[in-house]
């Protein structure tokens, strides 16, 4: 088990941050999508709000850009009657040249209760919640190409809410799985609900290390890889990790992986259309299949700010002091 999956869980087996999909048992995802399923009446009250975590100051904390997670977190805390900061560390005193770590410990001295980060590097989420002090947690929202822990548990809340088994799911997830967080948490927590199926389809240039080390089948060829899939989800092109360029002529990628309306017959009937987001209109996915019939993305976001919740208030719980 990696370092980051055993520094998660307290001595109790309890959730104490959450840093990856990895070796979180299949009960205690459970229980934080049943957690997550509790919450999601809380978005559609006219006061939308529960007071779980009164008197708790959040940080969400950003050294990359974010839309969905960044505004998600923040909506899920103020939800929870948190106090809530918003820092993106660009503007901050990074440019007088303080460490990631000295800010994060200077925050900690003003009482946070919680920090939402998100890394350019893999592993720093992890790093930093070894040097931390007791009584803070930290969430992974993204560190480099490693997890993206909430956004898995928001995918795998999502597929829970349309197809009831993932006992017997075909699920293809579609692009630049190499440099895809969402990728390699999907494939953790997919796995620990027992979903028998995985498929990674994408080109060689953009295809995982051993995907089948984690339990999941590789796809070079996108017909094979969506034929009677009952989810498939699209994965963006993400330039900001690639050292060099891996895809040269973006119409021959769009012809050959991009998820359009002809290829979508490949599916079971039916089947439901994924994506973390942001998309590209015209390069991994088309319009009319990003917003057709199939389409949860919309739905993916509202399901993030519940499951969002559903995290920081089993942590906020768990804590003792
Ligand atoms: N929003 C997701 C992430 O932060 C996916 C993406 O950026 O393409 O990893």
């Amino acid at each position: 088990m990696s370092s980051a999956a055993s520094l998660q869980i307290d001595s109790e087996g309890r959730l104490r941050h959450l840093l990856t999909t990895e070796g979180l048992g299949k009960d205690l995802i459970l229980s934080i999508l049943e957690t997550a399923e509790s919450f999601l009446p809380v978005g559609k009250r006219q006061i939308k709000s529960a007071p779980l975590l009164r008197g708790h100051t959040v940080v969400n904390l950003f050294f990359e850009p974010s839309t969905r997670t960044r505004t998600t977190f923040e909506l899920a805390a103020k939800r929870l009657s948190a106090d809530v900061l918003n820092l993106q560390m660009e503007s901050s005193s990074k440019s007088k040249g303080e460490t990631d770590l000295d800010t994060l410990l200077t925050l900690q001295a003003m009482g946070v209760d919680v920090f939402v980060i998100r890394h350019p590097d893999k592993g720093a989420t992890a790093g930093f919640a070894a040097e931390v002090g007791n009584e803070v947690a930290i969430l992974n929202a993204g560190d480099g190409a490693n997890a993206h822990p909430t956004q898995a548990l928001l995918d795998a809340f999502t597929i829970q809410r349309h197809k009831a088994d993932f006992g017997n799911l075909s699920i293809a997830i579609v692009g630049d799985v190499l440099h895809s967080r969402v990728a390699h948490s999907n494939i953790h927590a997919l796995k620990t609900l027992g979903v028998p199926d995985i498929r990674i389809v994408a080109p060689e240039a953009l295809m995982m290390e051993a995907p089948e080390q984690l339990g999941a089948t590789p796809y070079y060829d996108l017909a094979s890889g969506l034929k009677d899939v009952d989810v498939v989800m699209g994965l963006r092109l993400q330039h900001e990790r690639m050292h060099e360029k891996k895809i040269n002529d973006l119409p021959a990628y769009h012809r050959d992986f991009g998820l359009t309306r002809d290829n979508m017959r490949l599916l079971k009937p039916d089947a439901i259309v994924m994506h973390p987001g942001p998309i590209n209109r015209g390069v991994e996915i088309d319009s009319e299949v990003a917003y057709g019939e199939r389409s949860v993305i919309l739905e993916q976001v509202r399901n993030g700010i519940a499951v969002r919740m559903a995290v920081m208030a089993m942590i906020a719980g768990n804590r003792q002091y």
